[in-house]
């Protein structure tokens, strides 16, 4: 069972102005083929499907575990698109219509189906699908799998967070680049114990490191990229028997925090603004109530 916890993995700052060209974009770490949904519902099917469990405990307590830290990864998506569409309605400047869609690159559900909310699907308007769900049942090939889906999602986070600019998705995208970074070499890490085979030194895919990215270098002098956090207050204990020793991209220490991320608060949006029919003044109004 699941345990919830009111706030996000870290604070996000609050945006100057609605963005809704970057909502857009920001979707594709939601639900494209390499976004959080798909990592998120990958760890879970394999968790649930995990036959023998107790033979290949720490391979089970690392995909549950890493599954559990997936599903806040949506939820602080989710947040970050939702604050680039506040004020989206307000900020309308006249030049563009009330209701700003983003001009082409936006995503018209964010406004005409969902009153300012996140889809569960990608940037380019496809809806994320269980068809992205890769679960073998062989314990070695889902683990290949589950590499390169954190190396296809780091593809993704770099590229989405060099299509914008903005300060809130960027901040967002920094430290997922951090953490999916801790879910990629432990990944590699539980290859190398299960075939003898080193594949840490694949890392980091794409051959970018996580330092040249200013949002994500805070994280990295924090030690995120050394943490897996255990998300659970007795369980999943085996972790540490794969995530341990030195830190293929550094060389310092990984650690098993028996905790959780410090975390932020959930941002508190304003409601969405009823809209009106164009044209429509209160002076209109008053002729006609004197009317009637
Ligand atoms: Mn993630
Ligand atoms: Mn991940």
């Amino acid at each position: 069972m699941f345990l919830r916890i009111d706030k996000l993995q870290i604070e996000l700052p609050r945006p100057a102005q609605a963005d809704p060209e970057s909502a857009g974009i920001v979707q594709e770490l939601m639900g494209g083929k390499f976004g959080e949904m798909s990592t998120l519902m990958n760890y879970t099917y394999q968790s649930f499907n995990m036959r023998g469990k107790s033979k290949i405990r720490p391979y089970y307590d690392l995909v549950a575990n890493i599954a559990a830290e997936e599903m806040g990864h949506i939820e602080l998506v989710a947040n970050t698109v939702n604050l680039l569409l506040d004020q989206v309605i307000e900020d309308s400047d006249g030049a563009t219509p009330p209701l700003d869609v983003g001009a082409g690159t936006g995503n018209p559900d964010h406004l005409l189906n969902l009153g300012m909310g996140t889809i569960p699907g990608g940037a380019g308007g496809a809806n994320w699908t269980g068809d992205y769900v890769f679960n073998s049942g062989n314990l070695k090939l889902d683990l290949l799998h589950n590499f390169f889906l954190e190396s296809g999602a780091r593809m993704g986070k770099i590229r989405v967070y060099e299509a914008t600019q903005n300060p809130v998705a960027r901040e967002m995208i920094g430290y997922l680049i951090v953490r999916g970074g801790v879910h990629q070499e432990a990944y590699a890490k539980a290859l190398s114990d299960l075939s003898g085979v080193d594949v840490t030194k694949l890392l980091p895919v794409p051959e970018i490191d996580s330092n040249k990215f200013p949002d994500a270098r805070k994280y990295m002098d924090r030690g995120f990229h050394r943490i897996l956090y255990r998300f659970s207050p007795e369980d999943y204990r085996q972790i540490g028997e794969i995530w341990n020793g030195i830190s293929a991209i550094d060389g310092t220490e990984r650690e098993v925090d028996d905790g959780i991320p410090e975390g932020g608060e959930v941002p508190d949006l304003s409601p969405a603004p009823p809209l009106y029919a164009p044209n429509v003044d209160a002076g209109d109004i008053e002729e006609i109530a004197k009317r009637l």
